[in-house]
């Protein structure tokens, strides 16, 4: 059995308290949608969740609602281009509910290439 950085009997999400385990409590690697920081450890829903709020905090506390939507829309498309680049803008588009033109401007923010085969 070979032992990797990232394995445990069980990952809990720190924030939702979902977890993943085998039944037959042999070790298991972090997901790969998961994250693990000295932060702590959170599944994909909450790590988006976490990139929205960020981008909440970061805004005036007197911004209108729409542009608070706004932020939280952007923050959500920038977090799945920066975690899967090399996926099509439509692709990208799809999983966020969102434009393909969004998605291109986000890749833009962020400076990431257009993948090449989308
Ligand atoms: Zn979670």
């Amino acid at each position: 059995m070979t032992t990797a950085t990232h394995t445990a009997k069980k990952w809990t999400c720190d924030h939702c308290g979902v977890s993943v385990s085998r039944m037959g409590g042999e070790k298991v690697e972090l997901p790969d949608t998961w994250d693990n920081s000295s932060e702590g450890t959170y599944c994909l829903i909450c790590r988006r969740e976490r990139a929205a709020q960020a981008a909440l905090e970061a805004a005036p506390e007197d911004s209108p609602l729409e542009m608070r939507a706004k932020l939280r829309r952007a923050a959500l498309i920038e977090f799945e281009v920066s975690r899967r680049p090399d996926h099509g803008d439509g692709a990208i588009a799809k999983a966020c509910r969102s434009s393909v033109s969004a998605v291109a401007a986000a890749r833009q923010r962020l400076k990431l290439p257009a993948p090449t085969n989308s």
